[in-house]
């Protein structure tokens, strides 16, 4: 597969402070990638630098099949050209329904200059059912996000990502707050996810890692310090003394 984004040699220092270290990362499309580390070791650094809302002080950040610089391109940009972040928190519209809420999402990329004359089409309420059914949100689909639960919440702001078809998509602590069998499902969702664009999951919780079943990213002090299958990288000493271990 395609190497859809290739960071390398991205240094960025806070008031002299070295937050990422000279850190290079390659993911291809349509893959699955877990991003674990202690913190402070730079994950929320790494993931401002890809969507541009930190500038690295050097380095180089390159995207897609025209091996395009994400440099010089503003964070509205960079999310135009196909990256979409989840934070932790969902901030879903509450007292719209879980339809209106992937319609909202569906109008806001096509600009804001569709957004007064925006009626959805056949194809647009097919394909919000189509990522419905993908969130596990389908039959779902009238109630108020208000009174979903949180994990149902979460769901849908990945749904919301979704829906703009992203290329990439970063997550942050997805199952951060979530029940045992939600937990469970979000694995499902990102797995699902990942079969039609790259996914970075950033996560702390290693059996969730371990589910997911992909390669996974150490970071340490900025840097990438291990990289492979979960299994390897937590046979890796280095890996143990600063993470695992603690
Ligand atoms: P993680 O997400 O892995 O916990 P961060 O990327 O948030 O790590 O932080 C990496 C390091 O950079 C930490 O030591 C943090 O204190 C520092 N840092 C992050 N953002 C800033 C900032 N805006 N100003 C100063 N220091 C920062």
């Amino acid at each position: 597969m395609s190497t859809l984004l290739e960071v390398s040699g991205v240094s960025v220092s806070f008031d002299g402070f070295k937050a990422i270290n000279n850190l290079s990362f390659q993911i291809a499309e349509r893959e699955l990638r877990a991003v674990i580390g202690p913190n402070g070791a730079g994950k929320t650094t790494f993931m401002d630098i890809i969507t541009g809302k930190t500038r690295p002080d050097e380095g180089r950040v390159i995207y897609g099949d025209k091996g395009a610089s994400l440099l010089k391109l503003s964070e509205s940009r960079i999310a135009q050209a196909g990256i979409g972040r989840k934070f932790q928190r969902p901030t879903v519209f509450e007292d719209q329904s879980v339809r209106d809420n992937l319609m909202i999402a569906l109008k806001k990329k096509r600009g804001p200059f569709a957004v007064l004359a925006f009626r959805p089409s056949a194809e647009d309420h097919a394909r919000v059912r189509e990522i419905a059914g993908e969130i596990g949100l389908n039959t779902a689909l009238a109630r108020k996000a208000g009174e979903l639960s949180h994990g149902q919440k979460q769901w849908l702001e990945i749904g919301m990502l979704l829906v703009q078809e992203p290329k990439l998509l970063l997550v942050d602590e997805p199952a951060a707050g979530m029940t045992p069998a939600e937990r469970q499902q979000t694995t499902d969702i990102l797995r699902e996810a990942a079969r039609t664009r790259a996914v970075v999951v950033v996560e702390h919780d290693m059996e969730f890692v371990r589910r997911l079943d992909c390669k996974v990213t150490v970071l340490h002090e900025g840097s990438v310090l291990a990289e492979g299958s979960l299994d390897h990288v937590t046979q890796n000493e280095k890996v143990i003394e600063v993470y695992l271990g603690r």
